[in-house]
């Protein structure tokens, strides 16, 4: 954690904290998910590491970019990338019941659909698709992201 600067906390989970932090190295912000795998025990904590498995193994303009992760005092710290729209769930509440246009929400829906063809095409099921989950970055790009359920189905036909 000493490669980079705490910011703020930005989100809260059954899993641990998601916290905004800036890079020492290269003065970005990143975000990094704090998951205390100290009290779990060694099948909850393979299904952690799991987690990093299968976000590190991606790399698509629709899914939250991946950067590192470390275990350090009981905690594995999983560094990806920052989107500062934050989540879909926020931004449809934050309309206050004023309606998307339908070009705005296919522009959406089509980014995701990409994403989920990726994943699917590498035998991951993400388990977990909500606007919750759902990211979006200050170019109106939006990435899935939170793989913390995800499941692989068969990781012998990975990368066909
Ligand atoms: P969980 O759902 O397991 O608590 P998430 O990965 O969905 O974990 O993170 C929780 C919340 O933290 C998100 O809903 C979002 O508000 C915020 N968050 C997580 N990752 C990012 C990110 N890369 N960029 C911006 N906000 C994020
Ligand atoms: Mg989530």
């Amino acid at each position: 954690m000493d490669k980079y600067e705490k910011v703020k906390k930005i989100g809260e989970g059954s899993f641990g904290k998601a916290i905004l932090v800036k890079s020492k190295e290269d003065g970005h912000q990143y975000v990094i998910k704090e998951i205390n795998i100290s009290g779990m025990s060694s099948k909850e904590r393979q299904e952690s590491r799991k987690e990093v498995a299968v976000l590190a193994n991606m790399s698509h303009p629709n899914i939250v970019q991946y950067k590192e992760s470390f275990e350090e005092g009981g905690c594995l710290y999983i560094v990806m990338d920052y989107c500062e729209g934050g989540d879909l769930f926020k931004r449809i509440n934050s309309q206050k019941g004023l309606l998307f246009s339908e070009a705005q929400i296919l522009d959406w829906f089509v980014q995701i659909c990409l994403a989920l063809k990726h994943i699917h095409d590498r035998k991951i099921l993400h388990r977990d698709i909500k606007s919750q989950n759902i990211f979006l970055k200050k170019d109106g790009t939006v990435q899935l992201g939170d793989f913390g359920i995800a499941r692989v189905l068969n990781r012998y036909v990975q990368g066909v």
